[in-house]
């Protein structure tokens, strides 16, 4: 896959009024988690019911964790995978937890290497304010896919916001990849 290619989508879409920001935090919660915060968008991502996942970018909830496209990427793919639970530090997850989100983050590279050619990761957890966490009551860790070349637009994209429509075909087509692995 081209860069041309890869990267159209963020210049074929367009907005269409909504704030794809306040319809998420819209999204209804019926039975937070133990210890949620309900102003954490993760939190709500890990108890919202599944017809929500789309509007959320929600593409894997798991017994344990939850994997989400993040809104801000530093390149087209740039997944969360985070606790159900809200935790702070890595010591507050038990084992089953810290083993399923290591699970979590083999499998979305696997994914992204077969819906999006993507050639390379780089994985990370920033672990408190000081270390750069966005969120720092709730663990996540970055999965950013990596084509050869890709550097410039990694540059022009850093913190930058895509387009709603970009981000809703990159749920389509990595929730629809990884339906087809498991059938
Ligand atoms: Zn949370």
């Amino acid at each position: 896959m081209d860069m041309e290619r890869l990267w159209a989508p963020w210049r074929l879409g367009y907005v269409q009024g909504s704030d794809p920001e306040a319809t998420a935090r819209a999204v209804p919660v019926d039975a937070w988690r133990p210890g949620a915060d309900v102003d954490c968008f993760l939190c709500r991502a890990a108890a919202a019911a599944p017809a929500h996942d789309r509007t959320l970018g929600v593409v894997a909830r798991t017994t344990a964790s939850v994997v989400v496209i993040n809104r801000f990427p530093y390149s087209n793919g740039h997944l969360l995978v985070a606790p159900l639970d809200h935790r702070a530090t890595l010591t507050a997850l038990d084992d089953e937890q810290l083993l399923d989100l290591q699970h979590c983050l083999a499998e979305w590279c696997r994914v992204m290497e077969s819906a999006m050619q993507a050639q390379g990761f780089n994985v990370g957890l920033n672990l408190g304010r000081v270390a750069g966490a966005g969120v720092p009551g709730h663990l996540h860790w970055h999965i950013v896919p990596r084509w050869a070349g890709d550097v410039n637009f990694m540059a022009t994209l850093a913190g930058t916001r895509v387009l709603p429509q970009a981000l809703d075909e990159l749920w389509l087509q990595l929730t629809a990849s990884a339906e087809a692995a498991h059938s």
